[in-house]
């Protein structure tokens, strides 16, 4: 049997099937054709030699902003190549009213899977340090139901910032979270709400939320976050993650602080998925690409396997793609993050400039998208070891 494309002996690790050995992995088409400890590859158009890196699923970044009308707004197919991120969730860079042209613009176009939130607002974030929804007539609830029946494959919920400079203090935040929330019911998909310096407490706002909902920026310092003043999380946000919302990190230029990581971990609030919040003011740092967010996490402590599987596995349930996309299974889509683990001492930076030093460093060598080898970023960086 021939294939075209066999990665040979990497540690694969795949959450998905409880999968981490070495072992080869072949790509037939699009598609993840054999997982395999030793992969015939004579007559193969192209072997990776994975010895010594970490063969994974296509990662998936809940949180990215690829609309280009937007000044956050980056390309997509660069992020995929430098990071290993074949599939990518926009936060709600569009609205209502600029959503399509952003489907056929972007999305149609990129080789990246690309979903999307829809903003509440219905200009999105084209002038976001205005406050999009500052001015109440921006909220468009309907627009954002119609919105998400028009394009099903790709908008597959809500966002809102819930910040009071952009949704307004008191009652008008109330109504704006309300209206994102009942823009989430009525057209049967969720709600992602970016939380910091909020109208609400983090804990009133999680009761407010469904299973399935998601907090973003969880772990963001400042005046609303999920730890009281002692550092302890909040009982109800505990109760929420027992329900089902759920905690993505969102990490970003301002959202993501080593003192509430580490005592949400401490005490047992794990996030749901990891998640970059990339964007133009945060990919030259302190955000730089997924590898680097989830190293964070290997410093933090968390274990490999459950830092692959919050970046790959769960966020692939959470878009309802998980017999497809981050997984390696026979039959999926042929999306692969190659990952080269670096041992040394890094520096890493949070979005409050303290830095901490960390012994391993993930960086995307080689990505595999829909069966073909990324051009570009890592995407090109070979290795071929002689026995
Ligand atoms: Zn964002």
């Amino acid at each position: 049997m021939s294939y075209d494309i066999v990665i040979r002996g990497g540690e694969v690790i795949d959450p998905s099937q409880g999968i981490r050995r070495i072992c080869d992995v072949a790509v037939q088409g699009d598609r993840i054709a054999a997982v395999e400890d030793s992969i015939d590859a004579s007559g193969t158009h192209q072997v990776i030699d994975a010895r010594g890196q970490l063969v994974v699923p296509g990662l998936i970044d809940l949180h990215v902003h690829v609309y280009p009308h937007s000044p956050f707004g980056l390309d997509p197919d660069s992020l995929c190549a430098a990071g290993g991120v074949t599939t990518m969730l926009d936060a709600g860079t569009a609205g209502s009213y600029n959503f399509d042209a952003f489907r056929r613009e972007t999305i149609d176009r990129a080789k990246t899977q690309v979903f999307s939130l829809v903003n509440l607002s219905c200009i999105g974030l084209i002038a976001a340090n205005l406050g999009e929804l500052l001015d109440r007539r921006y909220a468009d609830p309907d627009g954002v139901v119609s919105t998400i029946a028009r394009h099903p494959d790709v908008a597959v919920g809500v966002k809102i910032r819930a910040g009071t400079h952009i949704i307004g203090a008191g009652e008008q935040g109330w109504a704006n979270l309300n209206d994102a929330i009942k823009a989430a019911r009525d057209s049967g998909t969720w709600l992602m709400v970016h939380i910091g310096e909020s109208p609400m407490s983090i804990p009133e706002l999680a009761d407010a939320l469904a299973p399935g909902d998601c907090i973003t920026h969880c772990f963001k310092g400042g005046s609303t976050r999920v730890t009281d003043d002692a550092g302890r999380i909040f009982e109800g946000i505990h109760a929420a993650a027992e329900r089902g919302v759920i905690f993505d990190v969102g990490h970003g230029f301002g959202s993501f602080q080593w003192e509430v990581v580490q005592a949400a971990l401490d005490q047992d609030l794990e996030p749901t998925t990891i998640s970059t919040d990339i964007h133009t003011k945060n990919i030259n740092g302190p955000v730089y690409d997924m590898p680097t967010t989830m190293s964070k996490f290997l410093m933090l402590g968390t274990p490999l396997e459950r830092v692959i599987e919050m970046s790959t596995t769960r966020p692939a349930q959470i878009l309802k793609q998980e017999g497809e996309l981050g997984t390696l299974k026979v039959g999926s889509i042929a999306d692969i993050a190659i990952l080269e683990q670096h041992s040394g001492r890094f520096i890493f930076t949070d979005s409050y400039k303290q830095q901490r030093i960390g012994e391993q460093l993930l960086t995307a060598s080689t990505t595999v998208r829909r069966g073909e080898i990324v051009p570009g970023g890592g995407g090109l960086r070979m290795r071929h070891l002689a026995d």
